[in-house]
């Protein structure tokens, strides 16, 4: 068992605080709001994730968990230490300012510390800002990794808890064997590389995933004004067996086909910053990295696609009552940052509609133009006498919906399906009027 020390409360933070805590650690999550501290010494999760509320309770009640704003002895009681800071851009490259600020903070109670320490980078930053940023605000001696992290919101406890892989980053031998002791009951491959390599596996394993997806995207706009429907390119694609080979009469269909799908763009905390600092980068290192350039172009604009369709149906969206299902960058997490759903409210705004949003968890940031939305209790407020409908998040709640739901409640039964989650026949057939990313209505 290890006694480690956790700076940020964040997503990040607290999903790794406790699912090491439940790997037989000891943990101590240091954050900045002593109401979210006391939250948690409660056993209550400050953000909607699966699973997260029970689990911080469960290992509360087990005294493997605590949290606490006292940085200093937080870390001064522990063996390890590890950054999970945000990393925001700023200008379109990353800002290591919190990352320096808790490494300073860090350095100052280690340099009285006898006992071995090692800290650990979990934040995702650009390649060498451990060993060049990190390493030199810190007393000499002291153990260094760092650490990606790859869990997805919205399965971050079940991502945390079993890994499908472990990568450590380690400034000598010594590092990485103490440091991987926190994860000694987890069985997945766990890859030692050096500092640079795990800061570029993070970054290229983003990068990846958000290319698929703008990759997609292109495609459903070249179906779309070819007057095919994308989802029967994707339905018939995905059955190559490059992609889903089939073994032993089963068609095994990895993970990433999920992100060759056609839909609004992808938002969240990580791929659009990560895409954005990566680019800075590697054109500081004198590569121009078109391909991420081209994912980003392609990414900024996906949201208006559904605008579009929108306005090929109503003409003027002046005065006109739109409902939108869904602000959460996707569904089962109330994270709203960098969400489709705020650049497409945002825009429904500023051509003058009148906006009808709900979402069954998350809530919409503070802000002139959000203060201009009407927000919904239910989907079907959302839905009353509205003249159409943009489904942007694929809440469960909301793949349940009938086209009898939209007709029997709005005004003009228009519905954009962004996340091509409706069966298009079914709901043409009933009399709505269907589109969604990559298919358009051709009546
Ligand atoms: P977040 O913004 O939700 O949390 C960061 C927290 O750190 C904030 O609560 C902030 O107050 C706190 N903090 C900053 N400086 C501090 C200090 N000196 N002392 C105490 N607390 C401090 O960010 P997040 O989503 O948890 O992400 C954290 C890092 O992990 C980022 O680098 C991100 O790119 C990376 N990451 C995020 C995800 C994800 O899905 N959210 C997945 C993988 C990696």
């Amino acid at each position: 068992m290890k006694k480690i020390s956790i700076i940020g409360t964040g997503y990040v933070g607290l999903v790794t605080g406790v699912s090491l805590a439940a790997l037989g650690n000891s943990v101590v999550c240091v954050g900045r709001q002593e109401s979210k501290a006391k939250d948690i010494n409660h056993g209550k999760s400050p953000y909607y994730e699966p699973g997260l509320d029970s689990l911080i309770k469960d290992m509360v009640k087990k005294k493997r968990l605590t949290a606490t704003t006292d940085f200093d002895m937080a870390v001064a009681n522990s063996d390890i230490t590890i950054l999970a800071v945000g990393t925001p851009t700023i200008n379109n490259k990353i800002d290591l300012t919190a990352i320096k600020e808790a490494t300073r903070q860090i350095a100052n109670v280690l340099k009285n510390k006898k006992i071995y320490h090692v800290v650990a980078v979990k934040s995702t930053v650009v390649p060498g800002a451990t060993e060049n940023i990190v390493k030199p605000l810190l007393p000499s001696g002291v153990g260094l990794c760092m650490n990606p992290e790859f869990l997805r919101e919205g399965n971050a406890v079940e991502d945390a808890l079993h890994p499908d892989r472990i990568v450590i980053g380690q400034l000598n031998e010594k590092s990485g064997r103490v440091f991987s002791e926190i994860y000694k009951k987890n069985t997945c491959p766990k890859i030692f590389t050096s500092l640079k390599t795990a800061e570029l596996i993070k970054y290229t394993s983003n990068a990846l995933f958000a290319a698929l997806i703008s990759f997609s995207n292109e495609i459903a706009r070249i179906s779309q004004k070819t007057g095919v429907d994308v989802v029967n390119v994707w339905d018939a694609v995905h059955l190559d067996n490059r992609l889903a080979p089939v073994v032993n009469g089963k068609r095994i269909r990895p993970g990433f086909i999920s992100y060759l799908y056609s839909g609004p763009g992808f938002g969240g905390s990580c791929f659009p910053k990560d895409t954005k600092a990566f680019r800075a980068y590697a054109q500081s290192i004198g590569e121009n990295a078109q391909v991420i350039d081209s994912v980003i172009k392609i990414n900024d604009s996906q949201p208006l696609q559904t605008i579009a369709l929108l306005q090929k149906e109503l003409k003027s969206l002046k005065g006109k009552k739109i409902a939108v299902l869904g602000f959460s960058f996707k569904p089962d997490t109330d994270d709203i940052r960098e969400s489709p759903a705020l650049t497409i409210i945002s825009e429904l705004i500023r051509l003058k509609a009148h906006v009808i949003a709900h979402d069954p968890v998350a809530k919409l940031p503070d802000g002139t133009i959000f203060k201009q939305v009407t927000v919904a209790p239910s989907v079907s407020k959302a839905l009353e006498k509205a003249d159409g409908v943009i489904v942007v998040t694929s809440w469960q709640d909301y793949k349940k919906l009938t086209p009898d739901d939209f007709k029997s409640k709005m005004k003009q039964a228009i519905v954009v399906d962004a996340r091509r989650i409706y069966d298009k026949n079914t709901f043409v057939k009933a009399g709505i009027r269907y589109s969604g990313i990559g298919y358009e209505n051709e009546n």
